[in-house]
């Protein structure tokens, strides 16, 4: 099977046969009577067109689905005469059709793939990648074309970050002012949830919260505290955040809602803010700091909604409740010990998983040095996985600019695979360096791909001037 040098997460195994199997148009599928092959096979007509057929054994393709035969996502690929996907659940269906697509070349009247058997599974559960929408608003359309990608190289999360200090991109019904110029309609996330989950993927929604709010407290001014937050002493705050997230657990169906909570420490010589504290004071069991109670009250809506309370990592000494899943995301935090002390993580640590450090050049040697678990035992079995974060701060005039000023997809295929494959299952450096020109070179011909070559400026150089915003525009840390 010597194709599978170039496949794009490295797979668990690879056992090579002899020759190679032409499929011929039209192409013959058969899959499992099963609502659980639906997103496997609509990848396959998408990809291959092809026929439905009904016997197993005159398909050219055959999916099969074997319940309780394998470990979730998990899937073996069987190319001999045929080619035979088997798997115990719609994800490792449709992983095992992506690795296909990856396997077969096209030729003139079909395609043709080396012979052989791959058995695959991964080492997380939670593979994810987050656009930036607050900042800098991206059409739907390039929100599936990214989702898409990212799908065929089986990461599994897209975490859509809605709101930002200039940006509030979450249509609500109960708020009808609270809207960017730019935004998304109820109708058009569920679109996106929609498209995500046809490839697999959860939709994992953040509204930043207390800090990161200024267009938000620009619609919502009587809830701002002192310092350009939401207030934290206020119950309207409570109650405003309550009707949004409950809005929210409406569209998107998936077990986590983020909710922000970074780089921010709350107001000073807030009336409410005071009078609220104050009060707390007189409990046995008061919290230790007006953020924890924040927290934790706002994690009791989220949970009382049926779903667990994501938070960047800048609280956890502020009494974090043992039930939120955190992101170890800062440059002096640590997944294995942030997991260590009991809290789910998940690994996106800065600069590593920070698209805008650096160039693709410089980081994607650094990014395969990562790994979700850090290649350590230690509080490994709470890491649930790891995430990619293409931040891209100053405005741009076109959503293209942001997949090359970043070097999205070179990196995000880096990420691919260390989230899939892990440290003990990833090949050495230079031989993955060989399979991302590969892909390079097959799937990204059209797309802005910006590796090997570093450019000669960093990209924020194109932005100087107008980047970083003038202190008047309100844009401060917190
Ligand atoms: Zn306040």
């Amino acid at each position: 099977m010597k194709n599978s040098v170039d496949l794009i997460p490295h797979p668990t195994s690879v056992t090579s046969g002899s020759g190679r199997l032409n499929l011929t148009r039209p192409v013959r599928v058969f899959a499992s009577e099963s609502e659980a092959v639906r997103p496997a096979l609509a990848a396959v007509e998408r990809w291959l067109g092809g026929t439905r057929e009904a016997d197993p054994d005159s398909a050219q393709i055959a999916l099969e689905l074997a319940p309780g035969e394998m470990a979730a996502e998990a899937y073996t690929l069987e190319v001999g005469d045929r080619v035979v996907i088997r798997a115990s659940d719609e994800a490792g269906l449709f992983y095992g059709v992506q690795t296909m697509r990856q396997l077969a070349e096209v030729q003139a009247n079909g395609w043709v793939a080396p012979r052989g058997r791959i058995e695959d599974s991964p080492a997380g559960g939670y593979r994810g990648f987050m656009l930036d929408v607050g900042r800098n608003f991206m059409s739907v359309e390039f929100l599936k074309r990214q989702i898409d990608i990212a799908a065929s190289y089986k990461l599994n999360v897209f975490h859509f970050h809605l709101t930002e200090f200039p940006g509030w991109r979450f249509e609500t019904k109960a708020f009808p002012d609270l809207k960017s110029e730019q935004y998304y309609s109820q109708e058009e996330m569920r679109e996106i949830v929609e498209y995500a989950a046809e490839r697999c993927m959860t939709v994992v929604p953040e509204i930043e919260m207390p800090g990161h709010s200024t267009a938000f407290l620009k619609m919502m001014p009587h809830l701002k505290c002192t310092n350009n937050t939401m207030c934290m002493g206020s119950e309207e705050t409570y109650a405003t955040l309550e009707t949004i997230l409950t809005e929210v657990a409406g569209i998107f169906p998936g077990p986590y809602i983020h909710i922000g909570t970074d780089e921010c420490r709350g107001g000073v010589g807030c009336a409410r803010c005071a009078a609220t504290w104050e009060a707390l004071q007189g409990y046995a069991h008061h919290p230790p700091s007006l953020m924890a109670y924040f927290i934790g009250r706002i994690n009791e809506v989220v949970k009382g909604l049926g779903r667990t309370t994501m938070v960047w990592n800048d609280q956890l000494d502020e009494g974090l409740p043992e039930d939120v899943t955190v992101f170890a995301w800062r440059h002096d935090s640590n997944a294995n010990s942030i997991a260590q002390r009991g809290w789910k993580t998940v690994n996106c640590h800065c600069p590593e998983l920070y698209f805008d450090y650096g160039s693709p050049a410089q980081y994607i040697p650094i990014i395969y040095n990562w790994s979700p678990d850090n290649g350590q035992s230690a509080g490994a079995s709470n890491i649930l996985g790891g995430e990619a974060e293409a931040w891209h701060d100053p405005p741009v005039d076109f959503e293209e600019q942001i997949v090359e000023d970043l070097g999205f997809y070179p990196r995000l295929l880096t990420v691919a695979e260390r989230v899939w494959a892990g440290a003990a299952g990833s090949p050495p450096f230079e031989e993955f360096h060989e399979r991302l020109l590969e892909h390079k070179a097959r799937f990204f011909s059209s797309l802005a791909f910006p590796y090997p070559e570093a450019p000669e400026e960093p990209w924020q150089k194109r932005y100087e001037g107008k980047w970083p915003p003038p202190p008047e525009a309100g844009l401060t840390m917190e």
